[in-house]
């Protein structure tokens, strides 16, 4: 595999990043994780956007430009040969002496690689649904950076695992803030209710592309928080991911949802989304 790291192509055993990055010693940076389509890249401009804002909110240097940016992405997925999959983006503050001040000299570190993955739009799971478990939200306050410390939403995957489910929705003052890599919706009649944005989630790709397309489809759309009593009482649930796309929850903490079986509601925005992306794809 051909990975690129600060300004090379390289196959991955060249790469190499410095003990020093801020990265790896402090999580010190932010992520995006953009899914091919047909070789295309899905909401490019979305993912594009919020790493600008990820960057801002943090005052780190962005290494490049959007138009450089999205080249590099096309010239992986070309060398990689990637149909269908996902490229990881990554860019951390760069290698400094450690300490907790930010160095004001660092040169910022860009890393990306792709990773192929057939299914991700004919997704089994699309059919079946997930079983997903509730956990408290013990992440910290800043969940609109998309950051690089992602241990905690680790342990909620395993925790999810060990119960034998497929993920968990973390719960905050009684209310449900998003899945441990998705944003979390439910579902009752024709209307749709994902929680407000805010500093407690963070602002998904998929979800704005989801939201708008839902309005379009005549759906409504309601943003606030839901509590899992109210997810358990619903008539569907799903989340949504920039490489799930729409995917259906039927089960909440050992309680089905609807019928137990992935809902019509679900089916038809995962179709008009996967639809309407591709054509879109650049
Ligand atoms: N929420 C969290 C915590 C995430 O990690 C992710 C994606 O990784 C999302 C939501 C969904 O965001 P997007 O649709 O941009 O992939």
């Amino acid at each position: 595999r051909t990975v690129y790291v600060n300004g090379s192509y390289l196959p991955e055993h060249e790469a190499t990043v410095s003990i020093f990055d801020r990265g790896f010693l402090f999580a010190d940076g932010v992520y995006e994780v953009t899914s091919v389509l047909g070789g295309k890249l899905i909401d490019f401009a979305g993912h594009a956007a919020r790493l600008q804002r990820s960057l801002d909110e943090l005052e780190m240097a962005n290494p490049t430009t959007e138009e450089d940016l999205l080249e590099i992405h096309r010239e992986l997925v070309r060398l990689n040969e990637i149909d269908e999959g996902l490229i990881y983006l990554q860019v951390t503050r760069g290698a400094a002496d450690r300490d907790f001040a930010y160095p004001e000299d660092a040169t910022p570190t860009l890393v990306l690689f792709t990773q192929a993955k057939s299914g991700l739009a004919d997704n089994p799971m699309a059919k079946t649904g997930m079983k997903i478990i509730s956990i408290e939200d013990q992440r910290w306050g800043r969940r609109d950076i998309k950051t690089v410390q992602l241990l905690y939403p680790s342990m909620g995957k395993m925790a999810a695992k060990a119960a034998g489910a497929h993920d968990a929705w973390m719960v905050e003052d009684g209310v449900v803030t998003e899945g441990t890599s998705n944003n979390a919706y439910i579902v009752k009649g024709n209307t749709i209710i994902t929680r407000h944005l805010g500093h407690e989630i963070l602002s998904g790709i998929t979800r704005t592309a989801v939201l708008r397309m839902a309005q379009e489809a005549q759906m409504k759309v309601e943003e606030r928080p839901f509590t899992m009593e109210e997810a358990k009482q619903a008539d569907e649930a799903f989340v949504t991911s920039a490489t799930t796309f729409v995917m259906p929850v039927v089960e909440i903490d050992g309680a089905a949802i609807g019928t137990g079986q992935p809902g019509d509601v679900v089916a038809r925005l995962r179709e008009i989304y996967i639809d309407e992306m591709r054509k879109a794809a650049v």
